[in-house]
């Protein structure tokens, strides 16, 4: 960390020297680092003595829902109501794991409108969230890795086998259990330093990736079955999942996660798509291996943005027409999905 992140969070530490009313946040469809992150703070700020509210923007999925102090989160799709007036009611504010205000969905009313002072610690690049506390870092794994050493800055006392745990699932999740790039020498020291807390991680593993209904598992198989279209021209690969689908295998949040990887499995892929059909929009997932920037197309094509290997969009027109976008733009990017 630089010395002058460093004083920023020796500032921010000082300013919580008397208890304060602190919500915290993090992004649409929450993930393991997002959930891990909001888990793992909350504790550590309880501790310090704040009043806390931890306030996702929608439902995520049950494999997260072990983590401690899961009950206490407040879902605002669900309490709107409630959720604005605390929000209305803070004076602190932590943005976790997102870099742009919509990506908290119906959230950002309330949020933009807060006269709190906002601390952003988030891994993604190019922040555009204003923040008084900006602790971004696109180098490091996970927002849960850059947490870390923000809270062993602040007090490493207050870290427990909890705390830890929470963090670990965050990184864990964030780096495809420690397969991806973004997997640092740094992050095995993180998380080096996590296990001398004793935290089980064999049973994190199991809560999170042995923890699926049947029909999920059903689901997976038909997707791969009939589902998965391979461009070998292009390297790359996509599954599409249809409301019908969905509803066929009783579809449950959290039940398509992962499924975006299981294409690069194959052979010579490098990049995929998975595109998920909502009420009002499609969801689309990127991943790719190697140079190719998810985070680029992403951004350029589907309003969506994220990492260099995962990102994230969406479309408001049809299944087949967004599916129809996606395979017209291939072509345009031969020559980049083949240099490695
Ligand atoms: P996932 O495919 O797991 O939903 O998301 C992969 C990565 O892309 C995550 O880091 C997530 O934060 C980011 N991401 C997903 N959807 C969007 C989106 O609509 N906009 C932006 N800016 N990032 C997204
Ligand atoms: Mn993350």
């Amino acid at each position: 960390m630089t010395s002058d992140r460093q004083q920023q969070v020796i500032n921010l530490k000082n300013e919580l020297a008397t208890p304060r009313r602190i919500v915290l946040t993090n992004h649409q469809g929450p993930d393991g680092d997002a959930m891990g992150a909001m888990t793992a703070l909350y504790q550590f700020l309880r501790k310090m003595g704040h009043e806390v509210t931890m306030i996702t923007p929608n439902d995520y999925p049950e494999f997260l829902h072990w983590l401690p102090c899961n009950s206490e989160t407040v879902n605002f799709m669900r309490q709107k109501e409630m959720a604005t007036a605390i929000i209305e009611k803070a004076d602190y504010i932590f943005h976790l794991d997102y870099n742009q205000i919509k990506r908290s969905a119906d959230m950002f009313r309330p949020l933009s409108a807060s006269k709190a002072v906002r601390i952003l610690i988030d891994h993604h690049p190019d922040p555009s969230l204003p923040a008084n506390y900006l602790f971004s870092d696109s180098n490091a794994s996970s927002t849960c890795e850059l947490l870390f050493n923000i809270l062993k800055i602040w007090d490493a006392s207050l870290i427990d086998r909890d705390i830890a745990g929470c963090l670990y699932t965050g990184i864990m999740t964030d780096t495809g259990c420690f397969s991806y790039r973004s997997a640092t020498s740094y992050t095995f020291t993180v998380v080096s330093e996590l296990l001398v807390y004793g935290i089980d991680r064999d049973a994190i593993y199991n809560q999170v990736y042995d923890n699926f209904s049947a029909q999920r598992m059903r689901l997976m198989g038909y997707c791969l079955n009939s589902k998965m279209e391979i461009f070998p021209e292009y390297r790359a690969a996509l599954i599409t999942l249809s409301l019908e689908e969905q509803r066929r295998y009783d579809f449950a949040t959290g039940d398509s996660e992962g499924f975006v990887n299981l294409p690069l499995s194959v052979n010579g892929v490098r990049f995929t798509a998975f595109f998920l059909e909502k009420d009002d929009k499609i969801k689309i997932s990127f991943r790719s291996k190697g140079s190719f920037s998810v985070n680029d197309f992403a951004r350029k094509h589907f309003s969506g943005g994220g990492h260099l290997n995962a990102s994230g969009g969406e479309a408001r027109t049809s299944l087949d027409e967004t599916v129809r976008k996606f395979r017209e733009l291939l072509p345009l990017y031969k020559d980049e999905l083949h240099a490695q």
